[in-house]
């Protein structure tokens, strides 16, 4: 093998040493490498071109010197292009190969275009100054070369010397078209250079939502900045007290401060963003060293209040003034964006009524308690008030809010530091108490019975509520699933036994018919012995104000405890399985209602809402039922709505397959409570969903916190774009309304419509809306009227 390559090596040789050579005069990239290069080549070519006539003379004395002057030129020419600089030691040595040149040549005149070729190069380094003196060089060689040329040549040369001079101020005005052309192709590199560091750091902060990535991301980017802006300097401040502090830098100080005077802040907060720039700030011209031109900027970042100061001796690049200004807007947006982030995920894990835990939060943590316990004892409580209904009857909701911040503001009290304590929904509450062991645990649930058992002075009047409390302690032998149902079991004894107390889980509770399993036996039941009733509450549309759905929300005529809300019975129903029956009920209802109305009030289409649990679309069945309902009762697909929980759909690969199917078939998808899961819309993708409805806390939160007013108007923009519309749910008040209207959701629910009411009061309500003008079938809302409008 070796052998058959050996006549190739020595070609390989030299191409490897000519690739090196190559590679250093090829072109470079960059606008002024790329003229300098071309100018090197140039002034190259025209010593090559001038080279013949000093040799064509054939005056022996003066082929030497000239060989010598030519090799000297090409060797200054290309080491000054090579090294990138202007050298004073090879500004002289060309002068004086010049003169040589233009000595051994038939006429002083045949250098000028190598003269004037060397200038266009040269002026393309150093200042502006050092070119002009560089000139001023040659042209002090022209008299000299008028001077030895007809000693050298042994003629007179007096014909030569207006030929020679006159060059002379074109030499000059050579430099300065140089200089002016060396300036713009440096100022639109610089440019270029900006624009691409701020492109990629605007596309970096698109995918970033961590504020210290983002800090990072922005700042970088100011340094590269001042990199690619010869003389710009940044520094970056924080207010602190009077005065600024200095919290970053970059760019060439003499001395960084640590501190700012509070009289650089002064001309500072006065003169933000004026243009020209500031001068004359002794104090900051001191970091430099120089006297400089100043501008501020407000800090992308929004956490602190401070500045980024900019500055630079004799001009200030405008460009580059422009480029940081965008930069930081962008770095602004990026960490709103992030704070929103944030916060939706923050919102995502705790209960905004209260500030507990939430549901999820409570389950995530317990499965990983028990998962780390290590053979130590997990407790859990479960809390449920009793008669809390009865306050919300009479002293209305917002009581019952209060109420049950009070009620959270006791638990916690009553449990320790460690403890996490949640609110489940409605008015369950759940205590998870890591290494615990049972009498520790029923000391606290005894604690809690006590608290929560107090009178408490709500600002509508004195209310009074009890605690039910269940205990369950796991031993190392139990499932997270298995815990939450003995908790509950136990909760559901304490009731029985009278209320206000605490039982322990005992297997005892699971024998013979505790109250927990007669209830779900019931429920399994309730279906079939037609004990549900479907209650109904409108969707209205914004701002037009106009009735375009209704959502069915389910209702149990307990035999012995009343109508129960869904909050007593529907976790139960999904544990048993009853939801099954109870959610085909109340498909099947609410189609044959429509159906009703349909026929009753032809021409004012209502869509239906209907909620779906997990545990139905994992059911093969489900999809089949649905299209025969749909079918039996003559229902356009995309008049009905179901309504899902994001984990639900997340959770199973089986009911993304289910919501395709009916999709396909047109029925509409809607994502419900939205914001109290864990996924951003954007997951949301790669679901056939048509509608989010925004969970009621945030709507309860947007017109009093500035943020939850971001997160709706965030989620609102971004469900837009993605094309879906928007529900807004738990409007109680008209400022709520107006708000969600100026954000731009297209439809409200809530109770300053009407409260969910049987299908009778909900007919009556749609007959007593006034007609619209323009669509004759529709209902329009008028708000001020409806406004007291309620459930019997
Ligand atoms: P959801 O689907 O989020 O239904 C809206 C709940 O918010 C209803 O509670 C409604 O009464 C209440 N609401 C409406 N407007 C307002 C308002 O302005 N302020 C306040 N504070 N609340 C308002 P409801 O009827 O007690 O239902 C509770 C939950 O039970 C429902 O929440 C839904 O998740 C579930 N649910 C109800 N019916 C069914 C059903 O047929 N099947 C299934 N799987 N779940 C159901
Ligand atoms: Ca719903
Ligand atoms: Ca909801």
């Amino acid at each position: 093998m070796s052998d058959l390559r050996s006549p190739a090596r020595p070609l390989d040789r030299a191409r490897a040493a000519v690739r090196p050579v190559l590679a250093a005069v090829s072109r470079p990239t960059g606008m002024v490498e790329g003229t300098r290069w071309l100018f090197w080549l140039l002034a190259i070519l025209s010593l090559a071109l001038s080279t013949p006539a000093p040799l064509l003379q054939g005056r022996t004395p003066s082929t030497l010197p000239a060989i010598a002057a030519v090799t000297a030129l090409a060797a200054s020419l290309t080491i000054g292009y090579l090294s990138r600089r202007a050298r004073w030691g090879l500004d002289l040595l060309d002068g004086l190969a010049v003169v040589v040149l233009a000595c051994s040549g038939p006429s002083p005149a045949t250098i000028f275009a190598l003269v004037f070729a060397m200038i266009w190069f040269r002026s393309l380094y150093g200042s502006a100054a050092g070119a002009l003196l560089r000139c001023t060089l040659y042209a002090g060689a022209m008299p000299v070369i008028l001077f030895l040329w007809p000693v050298v040549v042994g003629s007179a040369g007096g014909a030569q010397a207006p030929v020679v001079l006159s060059a002379i101020p074109t030499m000059f005005v050579t430099v300065v078209a140089a200089r002016h052309l060396f300036g713009i192709l440096r100022d639109r590199q610089q440019e270029a250079q900006r624009d691409a560091i701020h492109a990629a750091a605007g596309a970096m902060l698109l995918g970033v939502t961590d504020l210290t990535e983002i800090r990072r991301v922005t700042w970088q980017a100011v340094s590269d900045i001042c990199v690619a802006t010869p003389g710009l300097r940044v520094l970056g401040t924080q207010q602190v007290g009077e005065g600024l502090q200095v919290v970053a830098s970059t760019g060439s100080f003499d001395h960084v401060p640590t501190t700012l005077s509070s009289a650089v802040r002064g001309t500072l907060e006065q003169h933000q963003g004026d243009a020209p720039a500031m001068t004359g700030l002794a104090e900051l011209d001191a970091t430099v060293g120089l006297p400089c031109l100043w501008h501020c900027l407000p800090a992308f970042d929004q956490s602190v209040a401070g500045w980024m100061i900019l500055g630079s001796p004799r001009r200030l690049p405008e460009q580059a003034v422009v480029t940081l200004t965008s930069l930081v807007t962008q770095g602004l947006l990026a960490m709103r964006n992030g704070q929103a982030h944030r916060e939706l995920t923050v919102q995502a894990t705790l209960d905004s009524l209260t500030g507990l835990a939430n549901r999820a939060l409570f389950n995530t943590a317990l499965s990983t308690t028990l998962a780390a316990a290590d053979g130590t004892e997990t407790a859990v409580l479960f809390v449920d008030l009793d008669d809390f209904k009865d306050v919300n009857d009479l002293l209305g909701h917002s009581a019952g809010d209060e109420l049950l911040r009070e009620v959270a503001a006791r638990i916690t009290v009553a449990t320790r530091t460690d403890d996490l304590c949640a609110r489940l929904g409605g008015d369950e509450f759940a205590v998870l108490l890591p290494r615990t062991s049972a009498d520790e645990a029923t000391a606290i649930a005894r604690r809690i019975v006590t608290a929560v058992g107090g009178r408490m002075n709500l600002t509508a009047g004195v209310a009074q509520v009890g605690a039910s409390v269940g205990l369950a302690v796991d031993v190392g032998d139990s499932t997270p699933d298995q815990i939450v149902q003995r908790a509950d079991i136990a909760m559901y004894a304490a009731k029985a036994g009278g209320k206000g107390r605490m039982q322990l889980f005992s297997a005892g509770l699971l024998q013979g018919d505790s109250v927990q399993a007669a209830f779900e036996r019931q429920l399994s039941a309730a279906a079939a012995n037609d004990e549900l009733v479907v209650h109904y509450q409108p969707v209205v549309s914004l701002p037009d104000a106009r009735c375009t759905a209704v959502e069915a929300l389910v209702r149990w005529q307990h035999p012995e405890r009343g109508l129960l809300d869904p909050g007593h019975f529907i976790a139960a129903a999904e544990r048993t399985g009853a939801i099954r029956d109870i959610g085909m009920f109340v498909l099947r209802q609410a189609c044959a209602d429509a159906a009703d109305w349909r026929g009753s009030r032809p021409g004012a289409d209502l869509a239906v809402h209907v909620n779906v649990s997990a545990l139905q679309l994992d059911d093969d069945a489900f999809c089949d039922e649905v299209l025969r309902c749909l079918e039996e009762f003559s229902m356009p697909a995309d008049e009905l709505v179901l309504e899902i929980t994001e984990t639900v759909v997340i959770s199973s690969p089986a009911a993304i397959d289910t919501l395709n199917t009916l999709a396909a078939h047109g029925v509409v998808v809607a994502i419900d409570d939205f914001g109290t899961g864990y996924s951003a819309l954007t997951t949301l993708r790669s679901l056939p969903v048509s509608i989010v409805k925004i969970d009621a806390s945030f709507v309860a939160g947007s017109t009093v916190n500035p943020r939850d007013r971001a997160v709706t108007e965030a989620v609102v923009q971004m469900a837009s774009r993605m094309g879906m519309r928007t529900i807004a749910e738990g409007v109680e008040r008209p400022d709520q309304q107006a708000l969600l209207e100026s954000i731009g959701a297209d439809a409200a629910q809530g109770f300053l419509y009407l409260r969910p009411a049987p299908a009778d009061d909900l007919v009556r309500w749609l007959d007593a809306q006034p007609a619209p003008a323009s669509t004759p079938g529709d209902v329009v809302v008028s708000l001020p009227r409806r406004h007291a409008v309620g459930r019997a």
